[in-house]
């Protein structure tokens, strides 16, 4: 049996199989052991956005369900829509793991963990971003979370993770308010790797990896058509400052 980690205390009963622990509106209850209390009073200021990398919902459930995995979200959306949660919102699911974002570290007590079932391989389906868009706003409204807050994995822990991936439609969700807004792109900024850096830092990005990992994270979230060594695009669309002419 595996032991839970020192200091996380697991609830001696998890809810049970019913609606009442649901916080979102038509989830269906797939209540997971893997969660605890949220440190330090925390309450959500973030949500992270992942995909399972696994074959089908139904594994990914098993999975996120299972003691012995010690993973967890709050949340998985299937390809056709179908929403479960797994943990309530006011507890600290086990989803972000290692990693930083705006110099905050304990992502787990300071975010809502959303799956989305995909291999990461292929595109998202049209009904899961639509359950996607109908279960972000209550969240959002729910906890007074900015659209800013919504971020990917790969975004909190550059290198170590890569999903929501290329494929998830991030301008989408901002085209909605559902995440934050981009920089418009300001051209004539030098693509230097320290004026890079120091962008991406502002942006949240401060996880403490080398350039080539924060450039892949920053096209993740931006640009992931973006090839090559370090370019002026990609300095521009993190660049947020406006030219005075
Ligand atoms: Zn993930």
């Amino acid at each position: 049996m595996v032991m839970p980690a020192a200091g996380i205390l697991r609830r001696s009963a998890v809810p049970s199989k019913t609606e009442a622990a649901v916080d979102a509106k038509g989830a269906i209850w797939r209540p997971s052991p893997n969660f605890g209390s949220r440190r330090d009073g925390l309450t959500p200021t973030l949500v992270v956005i992942h995909y399972t990398a696994m074959n089908n919902a139904e594994a990914a459930l098993d999975r996120l369900c299972d003691a012995a995995a010690e993973v967890s979200a709050h949340y998985l959306i299937g390809p056709d829509g179908t929403l479960w949660q797994m943990v309530r919102e006011a507890d600290r699911a086990w989803h972000a793991g290692a990693g930083e974002w705006h110099g905050q570290c304990d992502i787990n007590s300071r975010s809502v963990g959303i799956e989305l079932d995909n291999r990461g391989d292929h595109p998202f389906a049209e009904p899961q971003m639509a359950a996607l868009e109908r279960l972000l706003p209550q969240i959002l409204s729910r906890w007074g979370i900015a659209s800013g807050g919504v971020i990917g994995h790969s975004d909190m822990a550059p290198g170590r993770k890569f999903d929501p991936g290329p494929r998830f439609d991030w301008e989408r969700l901002e085209r909605q308010n559902l995440a934050g807004g981009r920089a418009q792109g300001e051209m004539l900024v030098e693509a230097s790797v320290g004026e890079f850096r120091r962008l991406a830092r502002d942006e949240g990005f401060t996880s403490d990896v080398d350039d080539e990992r924060l450039l892949d994270a920053v096209r993740l979230r931006y640009r992931p058509w973006g090839r090559g060594p370090l370019c002026r695009e990609d300095v521009a669309a993190i660049s947020r400052a406006t030219l005075s002419t």
